[in-house]
């Protein structure tokens, strides 16, 4: 299996010309036509010399994506589902905002975090995606924008998978993306979403990055977490928290805390004053995401005016708080269900 171009860094590509007898600025030429010019094979490369061409493709594979589905929404939401080289499938979202495009990627094929709440995890955790698996859904989202004259504005990585399971190859995603030679996202338009992998919570406030952190929290303590979230009996609810006061107190950046809404389980006033108290003295921003039917875990949708009221008692305790607004509702899927059904079907 040869190795996925979009693996590497402008660094290394300069390194791999110079050790193929080349200067260094051809591989310059190489990052411009994979981010720039964003081109599928490498015989387009038309400025680089044939025989360069003829080693690219003898020791780099570009296609990283197939097309299994392509739907697309009322809303403008265009959900895929993308085959990859051994055969496994994973989503990618492009959403249409007033403001822009965003992608939503995966990280991992599967998961094996747990949420009760969601499809990505019933096959469990399938494998690591690598670096240039995850660029390469920036890219080829940005490519279909091409064709309309847009751009991909903002990237959240909530796509299946726990990006901080898969650290390494997040960070080496996320700094491709923000390279201001390549696809040049501004950090502040990127957010990483963590089901609280306390570790690589304080290793992420090291470092040295403008990148928005959210937290999917889903409940407001230990123990009703860990029934929901069986990631919570590896990393306490108090733990979580501990490791975001630091990182808050490290970065002064604002953190995001994402709270799915499941009708009767973690909706009810106790509940939101009881996040309320938690989250009250933090600067952060809590977003409500009433979930979809889960007919294999029999949850069911939070009445509307159950959602607001959850919404008016953080608020009257001076946190900030935003309901979700869903997109992509008349192609179904939920986050992984694309998935679910592919494997059910394959
Ligand atoms: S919600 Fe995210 S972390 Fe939880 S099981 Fe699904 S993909 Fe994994």
């Amino acid at each position: 299996m040869k190795p996925l171009i979009y693996d590497f860094s402008l660094e290394e590509l300069q390194q791999w010309a110079k050790d193929n007898g080349e200067p260094a600025f051809r591989g310059g030429q190489i990052f411009d036509w994979l981010y720039v010019k964003r081109v599928n094979d490498f015989e387009s490369m038309s400025n680089l010399s044939k025989t360069l061409r003829a080693k690219l493709t003898e020791q780099f594979s570009i296609n990283a994506l197939t097309e299994i589905t392509k739907l697309e929404s009322k809303d403008g939401t265009v959900k895929f589902l993308f085959g990859l080289h051994d055969d496994h499938a994973i989503e990618t979202v492009i959403m249409k905002h007033n403001y822009g495009n965003s992608v939503c990627v995966t990280t991992q094929v599967g998961c094996r975090i747990g949420c009760t709440f969601c499809a990505s995890t019933l096959g469990g955790l399938k494998r690591d995606l690598t670096a240039g698996e995850i660029v390469a859904q920036v890219v080829r989202s940005q490519q279909i924008l091409d064709a309309r004259g847009e751009r991909v504005s903002s990237i959240v990585i909530m796509g299946t998978g726990e990006p901080f399971e898969n650290y390494d190859a997040t960070m080496r995603f996320l700094r491709l993306m923000i390279h201001e030679k390549g696809l040049n996202i501004g950090q502040r338009h990127i957010t990483v979403s963590t089901s609280g992998i306390v570790p690589n919570i304080y290793k992420f406030a090291e470092e040295d990055t403008q990148i928005n952190l959210a937290i999917s929290i889903h409940a407001p303590n230990d123990a009703l977490r860990s029934k929901l979230m069986p990631v919570n009996r590896r990393y306490p609810f108090d733990d979580v928290i501990e490791s975001l006061r630091y990182y808050q107190a490290k970065t002064g950046r604002r953190i995001s805390f994402e709270y799915a809404l499941i009708g009767g389980v973690n909706d009810q006033p106790e509940h939101a004053k009881e996040l309320a108290g938690v989250l009250k003295t933090m600067l952060c921003h809590v977003n409500l995401i009433p979930v979809n039917h889960v007919p294999e875990r029999k949850y069911v949708r939070t009445s509307r005016n159950d959602i607001f009221e959850f919404q008016r008692i953080l608020a009257d305790q001076g946190v900030n708080v935003t309901i979700r607004r869903e997109q992509g509702h008349d192609i179904a899927a939920a986050c992984g269900q694309l998935r679910a059904k592919h494997m059910e079907l394959g």
